[in-house]
């Protein structure tokens, strides 16, 4: 069986030993005798996935009884309208730090709406980096401070917890979620798309204290209230159910690896065996980010020109490496090396690109 060394950034590569195991159960889930997307989402069989995937987020993120963990469709891009609808209002503005693409387009929600402010923004500089501690600026009024934890398209990531001086601190963690360990509590909510480092397409985590999901505002369509999925348990209609089930497998198997603290052990060697070889190349891979900056789960570098980087893209697929192309906001390359991917896979690529250069320069 082919399987190449998948860089996409979202969808994105699964550890192989989930995808088998799917595979292994799917024409009789829990002795069923039916498959997971053919079985009620009322059903005790499906209860004990639904249940056991929330407990197991909750339990690798440190996270106690104070928070729920919701399922919701709709892509992290609902999200940036749920937020400001659910939360903001012209007196207590949502406040954004603008950092890259999805920062931007979460804010253009809460604009359309009235209700946004922008608290930082490092457009000027083409998103090298995050916005520092100090360049915040967010309103003691403001309903919430949102950050992009993670710039999949830029390739920067926050490596400290914002203060906000009590504003309720929200975070968009599509592509860095389950990563590593963090400081989780001093968040308020979190959510992320999960097809980027914890399954496949067609599901939000959202992570949030409980007192504020609630309750939302009586004029919001029941669809659009986090108090919706709160109340009912995410099930007051038919939830992605293979998604959550996918999930649920990727969360165990990240607690069987010896969760978060392993999962950032092995993301810190992956990145820094990338990085290197662009530090180390005498320029010619020029990274995008800002060192302070750097991501450890994509990394984005340019080439000398665009038919140099046309052609490592053509021998990089020759090599088994599929999916390093950047995003075309930022051109060059990215290597999405997340969770899933292993050490051995970005060793493969850090080798070709050290061959690559060597004989192209
Ligand atoms: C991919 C991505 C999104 C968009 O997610 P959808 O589920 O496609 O709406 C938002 N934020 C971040 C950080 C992402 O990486």
């Amino acid at each position: 069986m082919k399987r190449v060394y998948n860089f996409n950034p979202g969808p994105a590569t699964l550890p192989l030993e989930v995808l088998q195991e799917a595979q292994a159960e799917f024409l009789n889930f829990d002795n069923s005798g039916m498959s997971i997307i053919e079985i009620s989402h009322r059903s005790k069989p499906y209860d004990k996935v639904h249940n056991q995937t929330k407990a197991d987020i909750l339990e690798l993120m440190n996270l106690g009884d104070d928070y729920d963990v919701l399922f919701i469709q709709g892509g992290a891009s609902l999200q940036f309208a749920m937020i400001p609808l659910n939360f903001a209002t012209k007196a207590n503005p949502g406040s954004y730090a603008l950092s890259g693409t999805f920062s931007s387009n979460a804010y253009r929600e809460a604009e359309i709406l009235g209700v946004g402010e922008v608290a930082a923004s490092t457009k000027d500089e083409n998103f090298r980096r995050v916005p520092a501690q100090s360049e915040l600026k967010i309103s003691p009024s403001a309903a919430y401070f949102h950050i992009c934890n993670n710039n999949t398209i830029y390739g920067t990531e926050y490596h400290y917890v914002p203060e906000t001086g009590g504003v309720p601190l929200f975070a968009d963690m599509s592509s860095d979620m389950l990563s590593r360990p963090w400081d989780f509590k001093k968040f308020a909510l979190i959510y992320a798309g999960v097809q980027k480092n914890l399954g496949p397409a067609g599901v939000v985590i959202v992570v949030a204290q409980k007192k504020l999901i609630e309750k939302s505002l009586d004029t919001l369509p029941t669809m659009l209230r986090y108090d919706t999925f709160y109340k009912k348990n995410s099930l007051y209609n038919t939830p992605p159910a293979f998604s959550i089930y996918m999930v649920g497998k990727v969360a165990a198997w990240i607690k069987n690896q010896g969760g978060l603290a392993e999962m950032a052990k092995r993301n810190a060697r992956k990145a820094e065996l990338l990085y290197s070889a662009i530090d180390s190349s005498d320029g010619f891979y020029r990274g995008h980010a800002d060192k302070d900056s750097r991501s450890f789960m994509n990394v984005t570098f340019r080439l000398p020109s665009e038919e140099l980087e046309k052609k490592f893209v053509a021998e990089a697929l020759e090599n088994n490496l599929s999916g390093v192309k950047g995003h075309r906001s930022v051109g060059g390359m990215r290597a999405s090396i997340y969770n899933a991917m292993s050490i051995e896979g970005v060793e493969v690529l850090a080798s070709f690109m050290d061959k690559f250069r060597r004989s192209n320069s």
